[in-house]
């Protein structure tokens, strides 16, 4: 059996190689593939196979998915762009009579009001209209979406514009995990799943920044568009703020919250919360940004 893993160059899908060996995959059957396949060595060391597989080019996917039976498609990350890449990778999976296609998507993908849930809505239609068996991971928040932000959390608290919406925020391992248990189950054709962990607040994010450090932090809510400028301040480009302002507002709507457990139930553990992780990076912080 041949896994294909695309991505594996970024953190999910290299995370979701090492998940699926971890759980028994033999090396040889694992493809690991990305736009550069210089920055899969450490995995070939591993006795991975490697290739490259770039979403903008048909060829490379054709050559990857030649005799592949299970592959697991890691949403690409050029927002603008994915519709078109994606529309070729579905193509690809199709014309090579893929067994399994597991594409990782967004909460309640069909319902979401977040601008990035448009391309997860218009990819899983791709796969559904396509007739390939499919998966769908509908992955919440990375809990690492906020844990590089500790140091500036510590020095002028949370700031955001999700009000007191709840955030269903696993790390990326944990999600990789539940991708492992998917790709290798010979029951997963036709599933959804509504991935996440345990739910928080932001302000409750900011008293685990304060339970960990001893410090006040406090959560400040603030409008979408005075979020998106404080972010435009911080240097970050402004299409990029806004999307991010506009996550907040989902997740004041709810659209990142998951309660369907389905997360644990496919690890067959508890996952990672937002305390043992926000502790966790608190304590790897250098001792004086603490
Ligand atoms: P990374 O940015 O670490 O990895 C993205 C991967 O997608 C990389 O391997 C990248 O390749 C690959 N990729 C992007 N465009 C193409 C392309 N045109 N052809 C082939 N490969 C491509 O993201 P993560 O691993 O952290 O997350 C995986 C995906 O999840 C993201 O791509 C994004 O869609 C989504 N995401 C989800 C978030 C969440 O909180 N749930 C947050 C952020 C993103 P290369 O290394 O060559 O760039």
């Amino acid at each position: 059996m041949t896994i294909v893993v695309t991505g594996a160059t970024g953190q999910l899908g290299r995370l979701a190689v090492e998940a699926l060996l971890r759980r028994g995959a033999d090396p040889r059957d694992v493809l690991a593939t990305g736009r550069d396949t210089a920055r899969l060595a450490d995995l070939a060391s591993l006795g991975v196979r490697t290739a490259v597989v770039d979403y903008d080019d048909r060829a490379t996917l054709d050559t990857a998915f030649e005799g592949a039976d299970r592959v697991l498609f890691v949403s690409g990350s050029e927002v603008g762009r994915r519709i078109a890449q994606h529309t070729t990778v579905v193509a690809a999976a199709k014309a090579a009579g893929v067994s399994l296609l597991v594409y990782t998507s967004i909460p309640k993908a069909d319902t979401s009001g977040l601008v990035l849930a448009a391309d997860h809505l218009a990819t899983e239609r791709l796969i559904r209209e396509s007739g390939v068996p499919f998966s769908l991971l509908r992955n919440s928040w990375y809990l690492e979406n906020y844990l590089p932000q500790i140091p500036t959390y510590l020095e002028h608290g949370v700031v955001g514009s999700a009000g007191e919406g709840r955030v269903s925020a696993a790390t990326r391992a944990d999600y990789a995990d539940a991708a492992a248990v998917v790709l290798l189950a010979d029951d997963s054709a036709g599933t959804v799943h509504e991935l996440g962990g345990e739910s928080f607040t932001l302000a409750e994010l900011a008293a685990a920044v304060a339970d960990a450090s001893g410090r006040e932090v406090t959560y400040t809510d603030v409008p979408a568009e005075q979020l998106t400028e404080i972010l435009v301040g911080a240097g970050l480009p402004r299409g990029y703020a806004e999307v991010l302002a506009d996550a907040d507002t989902g997740l004041a709507r709810g659209d990142l919250e998951v309660t369907s457990g389905d997360l644990e139930r496919l690890i067959g553990r508890r996952p990672t919360s937002y305390r043992e992780a926000v502790a966790e990076a608190v304590r790897d912080l250098a001792p004086s940004a603490r």
